[in-house]
């Protein structure tokens, strides 16, 4: 069976452990650096980036997981993991874990809209989903090679480079599982070319 970990050191955690399970695979909480030897796949779930990194460092985590994406295996951040994820941050000096090729607005849809839900569309997966946006940050700019699978007025909110998946949104907190069975299947076609290389 497939096997999907998702950081549980902060945040939605158990939202996206039911919405792994629902697609059929399995979910582990990774509490412990040396579990990520175990899992195909990992998702960074949604919280607080500024928390998240804190306590990635303090658990030793950030050389293993920047190991983990180099190594091939597939990445999937929501909301503060598309923050982790991101090369660049706009407006600070020093980004996360810097593996996908995108530039990330924080905060970005304003004060006034710090929740909301809308229906979008995502290339190729769904016509509408309905996306639920909370403090959201969005992706201001990608690098070559990185597909823009959604926006949203105007603004990325979904996209993918290689290997890794990151969107503003909160897929776990609806029932709607397409977008974390379109990582599975990414996991799972990663899985088999890492096997036969
Ligand atoms: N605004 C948060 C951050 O900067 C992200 C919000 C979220 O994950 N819902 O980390």
């Amino acid at each position: 069976m497939t096997k999907i970990g998702v950081l549980g050191l902060q945040g939605a955690v158990r939202e996206h452990v039911r919405s792994v399970e629902s697609c059929g695979a399995e979910a582990v909480v990774i509490k412990k650096k040396e579990q990520l030897d175990e899992i195909d796949g990992l998702i960074l779930p949604g919280g607080e980036s500024t928390t998240m990194r804190r306590l990635i460092d303090k658990y030793d985590f950030y050389e293993a997981l920047q190991n983990f994406g180099k190594a091939g295996k597939p990445i999937f951040g929501t909301c503060a993991g598309l923050i982790l994820l991101a090369k660049e941050i706009d407006g600070q000096s020093d980004a996360h874990l810097k593996l996908m090729n995108t530039t990330v607005k924080r905060n970005a849809f304003g004060r006034q809209r710090e929740s909301f839900e809308a229906e979008i569309d995502i290339k190729g997966i769904a016509d509408q989903f309905n996306a639920v946006f909370i403090r959201a940050p969005y992706i201001l700019e990608v690098g070559e090679g990185v597909e823009i699978l959604a926006t949203y007025q105007d603004k990325i909110v979904l996209a993918q480079d290689r290997h890794y998946l990151a969107c503003a949104f909160h897929p776990e907190l609806t029932d709607d599982n397409r977008l974390t069975q379109h990582f599975i299947q990414m996991v799972e076609e990663s899985k088999k070319e890492l096997a036969t290389s």
